[in-house]
């Protein structure tokens, strides 16, 4: 692969930065198999580098105006918009999504610097009337600090977007670790963003294989005052924990068991296409994606045959060959997920309408498939497949649908299509979710909060809310005023 923005080593303090150690880790492309690149595989000691020049960042960082960040961050998104078919022919290689949906995760992670960078200039404080004679009350808006990010391989650069785009225009510095399997796009952000002219230490990738004492080391130091981390519960908790003993701000962006649920009265052409788009996408690794669909008994059978028809029809293929719909699977790991999830649920009664099986390409490719006669009990019932299985449950009433949709730890997306409106209040009100999708299947967007409820995390990414994130609160009670 060659690219003027391929890097193969940590960025830190402005400089690329190689552990003494000299160990490489292998990037591969799960499209072939083949190694991409060798990148420098840091030491969890060196990290403490980044973190230290994060800290020498942040008081000049955080004086500068909102103004004279915001046209550096403004740079910074153009030089991605610029760049993103390079970017997206990168990301694609070290992922395995199709071009398209490479092309479209890189303009809508820049959309979160371009965002942020505008709404960095309304970080508006408060003056407070005061209950205290010759007083005043004033709130001030202080960025918190050294941030740390951790982010997983489904949207390499996004993931990464969505977090700086807020730190940075609030005034903070950052330390970012990208998953091992996709660290090349975090690098390729980091040669724009020293192209943007952002200073040195502000914006630092550490690159690395022992994601354990990685994470340990960001989460013990007292410089980070804040850890933001997108990826699955299990080791979301285990950051949680660990950010305890230094009583850190905590961001969590964790993993979801969305339902889509289709009503008898719900376009279904709309319905369906929805459905392809909501499951399939990324080879259904998305943590928003549809992981349960709850389709009313009425329109049933013909959902399920409308649905298989455009399944047939999706064309599996390496991302970056043309007309391909769906990509490789991230890891042999990940398929192995996806056919138990499928095993077990046949071994209880499911029946298979399409797919079920890996694609004749062979590797990590899975043939998209749809499951009917899917219950609750299925492992697919309660947890999240990240492949391309759609499992169909049949329901009846209203309140059934809710109690099985609300029927789980996760509470970050939820779909459903219907007409009626008074049904429509009713659904919405009663999902148990974050985010709630009605007639559409897509929902990310910078103007708006994004984050879960329940085990699918804390915190919100996007909108001004993003922002709350990483600010502090200062109160400060101006007395002896005449
Ligand atoms: P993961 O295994 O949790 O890994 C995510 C990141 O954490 C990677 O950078 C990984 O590094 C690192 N990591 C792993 N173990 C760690 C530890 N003990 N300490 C510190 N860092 C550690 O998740 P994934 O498989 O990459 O991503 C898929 C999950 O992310 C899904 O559950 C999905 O739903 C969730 N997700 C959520 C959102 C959201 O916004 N809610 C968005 C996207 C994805 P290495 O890869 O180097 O081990």
């Amino acid at each position: 692969m060659s690219s003027k923005y391929l890097r193969d080593s940590s960025y830190i303090d402005g400089k690329w930065f190689n552990s003494k150690s000299n160990r490489y880790f292998d990037v591969l492309n799960p499209a072939t198999g083949t190694i991409l690149s060798r990148v420098n595989d840091i030491e969890p000691t060196d990290v403490e580098l980044a973190i230290q020049a994060a800290e020498r960042a942040f008081p000049s960082w955080s004086k500068m105006t909102s103004k004279e960040r915001a046209s550096i961050m403004r740079r910074f998104y153009e030089l991605i918009i610029e760049n993103a078919d390079e970017l997206a022919a990168i990301l694609t290689q070290e992922q395995g999504k199709p071009l398209s949906e490479a092309k479209t995760e890189i303009i809508y992670g820049a959309s979160f610097i371009e965002w942020f960078s505008e709404e960095g200039k309304r970080l508006y404080g408060d003056i407070i009337p005061s209950p205290i004679a010759n007083s005043k009350i004033i709130v001030e808006k202080s960025p918190v600090g050294v941030c740390a990010f951790i982010t997983p391989w489904n949207f390499p650069s996004a993931m990464i977007t969505r977090k700086i785009g807020a730190a940075m225009a609030a005034g903070c510095t950052c330390v970012v670790k990208p998953a091992h399997e996709t660290p090349l796009s975090a690098l390729a952000l980091a040669a724009l963003a020293e192209e943007a002219g952002v200073p040195k230490g502000v914006l630092n990738i550490v690159t690395g294989t022992d994601s354990h004492n990685i994470g340990r080391v960001l989460c013990d130091s007292e410089i980070v005052r804040k850890v933001s981390f997108t990826g699955s519960t299990d080791v979301g908790k285990i950051l949680y924990r660990q950010c305890a003993a230094t009583v850190k701000k905590i961001s969590l962006e964790l993993g979801g068991n969305a339902p889509f649920i289709v009503f008898p009265d719900a376009d279904l052409d709309a319905a369906v296409s929805g459905a392809i788009i909501c499951k399939y996408r990324n080879a259904g690794q998305t943590c928003v994606c549809a992981n349960r669909f709850y389709i009313h008994e009425d329109v049933y059978d013909k959902f399920a045959s409308k649905l298989a028809d455009k399944v047939r029809k999706l064309k599996v293929g390496d991302g970056l060959d043309k007309g391909v719909d769906i990509g490789p699977l991230i890891t042999p790991d990940a398929l192995e997920k996806v056919r138990s999830h499928i095993n077990d649920a046949l071994g209880q009664g499911a029946k298979l309408i399409e797919g079920g099986d890996t694609h004749d390409l062979g590797g990590s490719y899975f043939k998209p498939t749809i499951l009917g006669n899917a219950m609750e009990g299925m492992l697919i019932a309660k947890e999240e497949t990240f492949g391309p299985v759609a499992p169909l449950f049949k329901f009846k009433d209203i309140d059934d649908v809710l109690r099985q949709a609300n029927n789980t730890q996760f509470g970050l997306a939820a779909y459903f299509y219907a007409k009626d409106l008074a049904l429509i209040n009713k659904v919405y009100n009663g999902l148990e979710y974050g985010m709630v999708a009605v007639n559409t299947p897509i929902l990310s967007t910078e103007v708006a909060p994004f984050g879960g409820v329940k085990e699918s995390g804390i915190g919100r990414e996007g909108s001004k809310y993003g922002l709350d994130d990483f600010i502090e609160l200062k109160y400060v009670l101006l007395g002896g005023l005449e």
